[in-house]
């Protein structure tokens, strides 16, 4: 695509998407739209062109695409974010246009760590133990199994409040990464936990909390990424431009 990309589709909703706006956005060749969810209100501000909302599957972004003479695709969303990356990738197939993914490698165990691994969601609700107290950290859209314990105390972490009650053995805790290492320790010795619960999201904004529980011998439930579709991938941004600026020649 030598020469030929000008507007870039970014697929947002992480801090790399968002700092690789602010990358391109700046340099004189690219016009750059961040597509979001709208999952978050008041998202943190990025740079260029954004738009809110769901495309309408795979053939909305389709047409996005063409009616926003997009050159390139650059999904930036999270690593559990399954269905957005598969249209993107089904849509970069079906109009020709290049679809690279930006991801985060995901967290690997440490010496000191207690993980287990879960396949997904539903399995580390079950897994918990009767009568712990557990830090979920999974997001409000995913927290229901975990609500649906009555067995267990559940302090559920999120950036905003759930769309469904909360029952009593329950409580949130309303907050935004990043977190540090001493503030993740604080709210497990304050709170009691027995078990941590985290998606393995990878990156260093939510980290802390893996490093707090190795501290303090705590077990972790380490929930897998589930399978994506098929694409170029690049680890980091330096990683992305590089192939971008190896691709304009
Ligand atoms: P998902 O299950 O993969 O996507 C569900 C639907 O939401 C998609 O089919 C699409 O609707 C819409 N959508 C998702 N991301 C979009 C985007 N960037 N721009 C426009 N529409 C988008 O996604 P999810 O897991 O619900 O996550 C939603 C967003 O939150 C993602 O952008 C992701 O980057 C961010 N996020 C997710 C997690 C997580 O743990 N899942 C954590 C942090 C941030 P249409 O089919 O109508 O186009």
């Amino acid at each position: 695509m030598p020469g030929d990309v000008s507007r870039i589709l970014i697929l947002g909703g992480t801090r790399e998407a968002r700092e690789l706006a602010g990358r391109l956005d700046g340099d004189g060749r690219f016009q750059v739209i961040t597509s979001l969810a709208g999952r978050t209100t008041g998202p943190n501000p990025i740079a260029g062109e954004v738009r809110v909302g769901g495309f309408g599957g795979v053939e909305g972004l389709r047409d996005f695409i063409a009616a926003e003479r997009i050159a390139l695709i650059v999904d930036a969303t999270h690593p559990f974010a399954a269905q957005i990356s598969a249209n993107a990738a089904h849509a970069g197939v079906r109009t020709g246009i290049p679809c690279l993914r930006l991801e985060r490698p995901p967290w690997d165990e440490q010496k000191g760590d207690n993980w287990t691994h879960m396949a997904d969601i539903e399995a580390a609700a079950r897994a918990i133990p009767e009568g712990a107290r557990a830090l979920v950290t999974v997001g409000r859209q995913e927290v229901a199994p975990f609500f649906a314990r009555r067995d267990i105390h559940v302090l559920a972490r999120m950036i905003e409040p759930p769309s469904h009650g909360v029952p009593g053995n329950a409580e949130v805790l309303l907050a935004r990464p990043p977190f540090s290492f001493e503030q993740e320790r604080a709210v497990l010795e304050e709170k009691r936990i027995d078990v941590l619960v985290t998606k393995n999201s990878g990156g260093g904004a939510t980290y802390a909390k893996i490093e707090a529980a190795r501290a303090l011998g705590l077990p972790v439930l380490m929930i897998a990424r589930p399978g994506k579709a098929e694409a170029v991938t690049l680890a980091s941004i330096e990683e992305l431009l590089e192939h971008l600026e190896a691709q304009l020649g």
